[in-house]
């Protein structure tokens, strides 16, 4: 018997750590200068949150992790995505009724899905998302989408597409779905076993699969544009027209429909063009869902926009452009013990450095010189701080300064002025991956 991690998880170990907080700090930092405020929502949810009456996208009908505890006949669901949840509690907690809509949220955290694991598909997986609840402008369409592509920019993808069109709304989706059930007829004996289901259930979802995509009916499939109503048109006209004077560059693709069924209006990927991506080159997706508020109680007409990303994903892809997210993390101080006596004094010290700031630490492995030496190497320390009985002796300390090559005694009292003079610059060189 061994233990061994699920099949499509992860550890995100602590020599990967820095690089995801670098990142989830670029992403907090761009949701407070949009005003948008963090809302953190339960991992799992009563099942009907994510199943949806006539809902034909894979993630709903068999990706999710669905289960009953003995003795309990309720079915929860552990969330494969953030925007239901989200919703359910913007109905629930009546922000509806908020005086100032939008109502604008980000969330983070893991999402699963029992889907087949490859490069950038995981069964559990972290996802951020906005969302922008409660109303239904073209601005508010920009405005998520700007978001996105800034955040993106900010961190240094360069590589990278966004792809947009429009579902319409349901006058326009349900002339469509017509049209494409009209002429899918004579096609549906020869799409995939999935491709028939969505036939019944949602034609729209035809346009989406991965793998009758390069089949000669998809490319003459009709196109949603002539299937809008006027107001519809105009809508995603405006979208186009704010993001074009934005100088956001887009493109504007028939095909795109989107992976979940509550949709409509405005949806848009953004996808990393990088070869490395492979057939996992979304990294974020969204669009606008009139009717998800009104599933879950909310009021009639009102709607919401918003949009995921996968932060797996978006590490692949930052990586594949070559970008590092690394902060420098040495130590300021390491506290080097000489004498066995000196570990209680040596031990004072430290704690004293990591009271005024100094992000220090010390050997408790008793090891020789040479060894704790190493470690000062190790954890790229800027200074060594000795301490043996001789400084217990004078009431001082000794100081290497190890960038300079400098070693210096200095009495006790005086090592924070010491460090506070010679360290300061170093204090202000982190980088903020927030500005551009
Ligand atoms: P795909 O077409 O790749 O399956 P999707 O349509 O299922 O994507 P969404 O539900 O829109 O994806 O999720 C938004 C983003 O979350 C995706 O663009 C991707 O970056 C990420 N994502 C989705 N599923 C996974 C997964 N299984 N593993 C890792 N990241 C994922
Ligand atoms: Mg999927």
């Amino acid at each position: 018997m061994s233990y061994q991690i699920p099949r499509g998880t992860q550890d995100i170990l602590p020599a990967s750590s820095s690089k995801w907080q670098a990142l989830e700090q670029t992403l907090r930092h761009f949701c407070y200068l949009y005003d948008f405020n963090e809302i953190r929502t339960p991992i799992f949810e009563h099942t009907n949150v994510f199943k949806r009456e006539n809902d034909s996208s894979d993630m709903v009908n068999k990706e999710m992790y669905t289960f009953q505890l003995e003795n309990s006949n309720t079915s929860l669901t552990l969330r494969p995505e953030g925007t239901a949840g989200v919703v359910r509690s913007f109905v629930e907690n009546k922000m509806y009724a908020n005086p100032d809509l939008p109502v604008k949220l980000y969330y983070m955290g893991p999402m699963a899905r029992h889907e087949r694991p490859q490069k950038g598909r995981l069964r559990l997986f972290n996802q951020f998302g906005v969302e922008s609840l409660g109303v239904k402008d073209p601005y508010a369409d920009v405005e998520v989408i700007v978001l996105a592509y800034s955040i993106l920019k900010a961190l240094g993808l360069n590589d990278i597409k966004v792809l947009l069109n429009t579902l319409g709304d349901d006058e326009s989706r349900s002339a469509y779905r017509k049209a494409l059930k009209e002429y899918f007829a004579p096609y549906v004996d020869d799409l995939c076993a999935d491709c028939k289901r969505r036939y019944e259930q949602n034609p729209l979802r035809l346009l989406d699969c991965k793998i009758d995509h390069d089949k000669e009916c998809m490319k003459h499939a009709p196109s949603m544009r002539d299937y809008l109503t006027e107001e519809s048109k105009q809508y995603f006209a405006t979208v186009c027209n704010v993001l074009e004077s934005l100088e956001i560059p887009y493109e504007v693709e028939d095909t795109l429909v989107r992976g979940l069924d509550y949709y409509t209006h405005t949806v848009f990927e953004i996808v990393s063009m990088n070869k490395e991506m492979g057939a996992q080159s979304t990294v974020l997706a969204g669009g606008r869902y009139d009717g998800l508020i009104p599933y879950f109680g909310g009021p009639q007409n009102m709607s919401g926009i918003g949009w995921a990303l996968g932060l797996e994903r978006l590490l692949i892809a930052l990586e594949a452009e070559g970008i590092n997210l690394e902060e420098n993390n040495g130590l300021d101080a390491y506290v080097m013990v000489l004498d066995p006596e000196a570990k209680q004094y040596a031990f004072e010290v430290l704690t004293e450095l990591r009271a005024y700031g100094y992000r220090s630490d010390m050997d408790m492995m008793n090891r020789s010189f040479k060894g704790q030496f190493k470690s000062v190497d190790r954890l790229h320390a800027k200074t060594a701080i000795l301490i043996g009985n001789k400084e217990i002796e004078e009431q001082t300390v000794t100081i290497k300064l190890l960038d300079k090559k400098e070693q210096v005694s200095v009495p006790v009292e005086q090592l924070i002025d010491f460090l506070d003079q010679n360290l300061v610059e170093e204090e202000h060189h982190h980088h903020d991956h927030g500005k551009e």
